[in-house]
């Protein structure tokens, strides 16, 4: 995995980034910015995570030419299936990465935090793979809605922990997930889902998502005799499927990387997700980058339809690649989201994740050439977003 975009040694891209965490937490920390090369670089690593990544995952995900769409948008339209890898998301290639480094660096306990359940899901299933004890922490309330996730983590051997303060989601959860780590610091190793986090969890979880845009350039050369598309379009919630699917197209002269945000009932509605439309600089969970606040520094509650971009924060690299326009961040509302998604059903037969419908929303907004070849990174299937489909259906009645 060679990498195109590291960050310095203090994790900074840019001004963004860097390792914002209390003194109690620093050891932790620093263990991991400390072994994480080393590791993750050697030989023995690479072989047992790509060997997993294909026999376990289910990769190379198809790069799949969609006649339809290509039709539709006259130009050349091809989809990333991450929806096709196991458990339905790109989530799995992080989580199982992150569990094989644990396994190096002696952890016994994996501990992650999950809102909507899809990172909780996917951390229980690497730990029920390769052995380790695994304990998820989620919002009372999250865990009251997210009844199916919850089931499946338990069935998956996760130990489900209920965060009863505040107002009893994520935020929550986080905390008292990051309570349990400082208190055992030796023993457990804690996952982040997306590429937040202070250094080295972006770097460290961009390295692993990065598989995606690496077999992007491979499917593409032998389709097309190209590895470099005019465009790649992605979902932009914390950033990691975005990250993956841009890695190896970053400053290559020809890729515009387009990062779609969510925009929830519209950008100044108040309801919304569109953290770099409206963020201002500032720190949140231990790395400076765009947020969502309020003038005296207050994080305002963000708003999307689809759970997986209802963050109000961005990952670190995000906001380096928007200020240096290396790629291109836009947003895509509720409405035109859910409308890409029934669309998609429809055409192709395949259900995505609403989250990835805000990524194909976008095609209706460019300006294309018949000849421009455009990747849409499909970054999970719908099954998990059935009844919002449904009962959002139902609503427009
Ligand atoms: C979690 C999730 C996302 C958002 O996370 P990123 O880190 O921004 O990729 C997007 N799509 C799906 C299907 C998800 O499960």
């Amino acid at each position: 995995m060679k990498t195109t975009l590291q960050p310095d040694e203090n994790g900074f891209y840019g001004e963004f980034g860097g390792a914002f965490v209390p003194e109690m937490l620093y050891p932790n920390v620093l263990e991991l910015q400390q072994n994480y090369l080393q590791i993750i670089e050697t030989e023995d690593f690479q072989k047992e995570f790509k060997l997993l990544l294909k026999d376990y995952v289910g990769r190379p995900t198809p790069l799949y030419f969609s006649k339809n769409l290509s039709e539709q948008f006259q130009a050349q339209i091809y989809l990333k299936r991450e929806d096709l890898n196991h458990t339905g998301a790109h989530k799995i290639n992080n989580a199982i990465g992150q569990v094989l480094l644990a396994k190096r660096l002696n952890k016994k306990r994996i501990i992650a935090e999950t809102g909507a359940g899809q990172h909780g899901v996917a951390t229980a299933t690497a730990c029920a793979l390769l052995g380790l004890d695994c304990t998820i922490y989620m919002g009372e309330i999250d865990i009251e809605r997210q009844k199916p996730n919850v089931e499946r983590m338990r069935l998956l051997g996760a130990k489900i922990q209920p965060a009863t303060s505040g107002s009893k989601t994520l935020k929550d959860a986080t905390n008292e997930a990051i309570r349990a780590w400082i208190n055992d610091p030796v023993g457990t190793h804690y996952i982040i889902g997306s590429v937040v986090g202070p250094h080295p969890y972006p770097d460290l979880v961009a390295q692993f998502q990065s598989v995606i845009s690496q077999e992007i350039k491979i499917q593409l050369k032998e389709k097309t005799g190209d590895e470099n598309p005019d465009y790649v379009i992605a979902c932009l919630g914390g950033g990691s499927n975005a990250i993956g699917a841009f890695y190896h197209f970053i400053d290559n002269g020809k890729t515009q990387l387009i990062a779609v945000e969510a925009g929830g009932l519209g950008v100044y509605s108040g309801k919304t997700a569109a953290t770099i439309a409206l963020g201002k600089k500032g720190i949140i969970h231990g790395s400076k980058t765009y947020l969502i606040q309020t003038d005296d520094g207050q994080i305002v509650e963000p708003h999307s339809i689809s759970a997986g971009l209802d963050y109000p924060g961005i990952g670190p690299i995000h906001s380096y690649l928007h200020d240096t326009k290396k790629a291109e961040v836009v947003s895509i509302t509720d409405e035109e989201a859910m409308q890409a998604a029934y669309d998609l059903s429809r055409r192709e037969g395949i259900i995505p994740a609403i989250e990835s419908a805000h990524a194909l929303a976008y095609l209706h907004k460019m300006k294309l050439k018949t000849t421009d070849v455009v990747v849409v990174n499909l970054s999970g299937r719908g099954d998990k977003d059935l009844a919002t489909l449904q009962n959002y259906r139902t609503d427009e009645k």
